[in-house]
């Protein structure tokens, strides 16, 4: 958890500070009928987990992805959960930007190509085949974040178009399909939420879609896209490059996809300064101290909105 949240609560509740215990699960057991809310920083919440604080009503994640929270299991038990939305669609629209001009211009691959001397030694850096103008870009999730990545891609002249579950009402061409969209687009921008629903969205066949000139930016999670099915698309030149900001297994990361020419990895840093996360840690304070005076969280997640209102 970030270290801004502990003395955030200070005066506002007894904070139990299960990650100094030796033996949390002694603590949680001991103290089972007395813990009235969780905060946590990625810890995996299901329903039996839940099972063993019955007094538990909140759980305060930090980050606006919860896909290791069930948040409908925490519903049937009368358990809200809230997550830290707004206060980092900048950031990670910045990093998707920035990982959008690395891909398409290769600009890791040409930094390391000065570091290691082979400028001086070698003459310049080769040509790159894609540029960002002329492209057009399909957004797989057209959200708060996915709105952020929209406005600043289109001072570059890139088109933007999108696929959500249901359209919004918004000027970009909606595509009811993720394959149509990708058949029609040159950029791939990945931003919906991980999860069993999402799982492996992007596969073998939305990447042949997309084509010899695509570029697949992902910085949602990695589960959204089948990495096996992807690594053979940059292997064969079924797409043209990737840039990536999470990963299916991470940290672990598919070792093809270390050595793989057409691709650029950051080690999921979508919304890593020390503002931003100062702010989410803000917020997950504010749910949790709000909770505890008015009853209500500011910012529950949409199924606990929607099963528990
Ligand atoms: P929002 O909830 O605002 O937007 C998500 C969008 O995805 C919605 O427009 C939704 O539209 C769409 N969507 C959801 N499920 C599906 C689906 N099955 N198929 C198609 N579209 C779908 O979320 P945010 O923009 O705030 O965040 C998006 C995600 O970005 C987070 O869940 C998180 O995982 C990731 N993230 C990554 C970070 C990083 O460090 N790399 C940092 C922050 C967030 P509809 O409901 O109509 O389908």
């Amino acid at each position: 958890m970030h270290e801004a949240v502990a003395p955030g609560l200070d005066g506002h509740c007894e904070l139990i500070r299960l990650w100094e215990e030796s033996d949390p699960d002694a603590v949680l057991a001991a103290r089972r009928d007395e813990i009235v809310a969780v905060a946590t920083g990625g810890t995996a919440i299901d329903g039996p987990y839940l099972d063993r604080l019955p007094a538990v009503r909140l759980v305060a994640s930090f980050g606006v992805g919860y896909d290791r929270i069930d948040a409908t299991a925490a519903a049937e038990r009368g358990v809200v959960v809230t997550n830290t939305p707004g206060v980092l669609d900048d950031e990670v629209a910045d990093t998707a930007l920035g990982l959008l001009l690395m891909t398409v211009r290769e600009l890791g691959q040409a930094e390391r190509y000065l570091r290691d001397g082979k400028w001086a030694d070698g003459g310049p850096y080769p040509l790159t085949r894609a540029t960002m103008h002329g492209r057009r870009m399909g957004i797989l999730g057209l959200g708060r974040i996915g709105q952020a990545i929209a406005d600043r891609v289109q001072p570059f002249g890139i088109t933007v178009a999108y696929h959500n579950r249901s359209p919004k009402d918004v000027e970009y061409q909606y595509y009811p399909s993720l394959v149509e969209m990708a058949a029609d687009v040159d950029i791939l921008m990945i931003v919906i939420p991980g999860g069993d629903s999402t799982r492996h969205l992007v596969n073998a066949e939305v990447l042949k879609a997309l084509g010899p000139d695509g570029i697949v930016i992902n910085v949602a999670r990695g589960t959204v896209v089948d990495e096996q099915a992807l690594v053979d698309a940059l292997r064969t030149n079924t797409i043209h490059a990737a840039g990536l900001d999470v990963f299916e297994h991470e940290p672990k990361v598919h070792p093809d996809l270390l050595t793989l020419p057409n691709t650029v990895l950051l080690p999921h840093v979508g919304s890593a300064t020390i503002p931003t996360r100062t702010a989410m840690a803000n917020l997950v304070v504010q749910n949790l101290t709000t909770y505890l005076t008015t009853g209500t969280p500011l910012t529950p997640v949409p199924e606990s909105t929607r099963l528990l209102s």
